[in-house]
């Protein structure tokens, strides 16, 4: 076993059950998949689309000019565009690249995430630490795999840090407001059926509501008509080990479940139980 799985099996042995009792492939999650597959189009399956020529984005204020306004951008020419944007000085100093996102273009089901980190910097591509590998825990007991959901965050540069700080800085209200309008475009492409919004700052980003996620985890919200649940952080199960806390994560994805009606199986059901909080 790996020094993550190791790290990982200590610090959620809620989310190991998952992995345990219903393995990486359980059958009703098959069946799911079986479904979500004759509903979606798969990136193999769906043809090329013709790839517009973004605006060319000068360096400075100029930059945030781009018009995401046409109905000729695809999700490739978005990326694209947004590798290249350069409208906060501050983080394209700093960043080692934006972090647009992955997953399938067509995916039903998008999380949402605040902002890129170190790991997330380095590779270019978000959730990919170790918050990032608990998430595809929860995904995979959810029945999928990374590539058949999408993934991407509010900001798309990792939050600049002072000179010899250590560690991820939350996004700024402004930052993310600046660069929302990648997102929505994101989303516009993408077209999910239903968004997970992980965390406080996430949904903040999204949405500008500023509740606590105790108090919005559980139920749906709104962005454009796309139903959008609020959970936590994955990050926050991962410094608080109480398995009331991860129960909840788990319930509200079930809800997700639910409200893709895919089929949820008994064990997935029944994977906490009272008796373990
Ligand atoms: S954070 Fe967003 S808006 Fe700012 S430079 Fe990066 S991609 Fe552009």
């Amino acid at each position: 076993m790996s020094s993550f799985s190791d790290a990982l099996h200590a610090a959620l042995p809620g989310l190991e059950k998952i992995r345990d009792g219903l393995g990486p492939y359980p059958t009703a999650s098959h069946a799911a998949l079986m479904r979500l597959r004759s509903l979606r189009p798969t990136v193999a399956e769906t043809p090329p689309a013709p790839r517009p020529v973004p605006a060319v984005q000068a360096p400075g204020p100029a930059a945030a000019t781009v018009s995401l306004e046409s109905d000729s951008w695809t999700l490739d020419s978005l990326r694209e565009a947004a590798l290249a944007c350069v409208k906060c000085p501050h983080l394209v100093k700093s960043r080692t690249q934006v972090v647009f996102g992955v997953g399938n273009p067509n995916a039903d089901l998008m999380f949402v995430g605040e902002a890129p980190g170190a790991d997330e910097d380095a590779e270019g591509e978000p959730f990919v630490g170790k918050a990032g590998q608990l998430l595809t825990k929860i995904i995979g007991a959810m029945g999928f795999s990374r590539d058949q959901i999408y993934i991407g965050n509010v900001l798309k540069c990792r939050p600049d840090m002072p000179a010899g700080s250590m560690g991820n800085r939350k996004p700024r209200p402004e930052e993310m407001k600046t660069c929302l309008p990648w997102l929505e475009k994101q989303i516009a492409l993408i077209k999910p059926k239903v968004l997970v919004a992980l965390g406080a700052t996430a949904v903040e980003g999204l949405l500008g509501n500023t509740e606590p996620v105790g108090k919005l985890r559980g139920r749906f919200l709104d962005f454009q008509g796309i139903p959008v649940m609020t959970t936590y952080h994955p990050a926050y199960l991962l410094r608080n080990q109480s398995i009331s806390e991860k129960r909840k994560v788990w319930e509200d994805m079930l809800k997700v479940l639910e409200r893709l009606d895919l089929p949820i199986s008994e064990k997935q059901r029944n994977f906490f139980t009272k008796s373990d909080s």
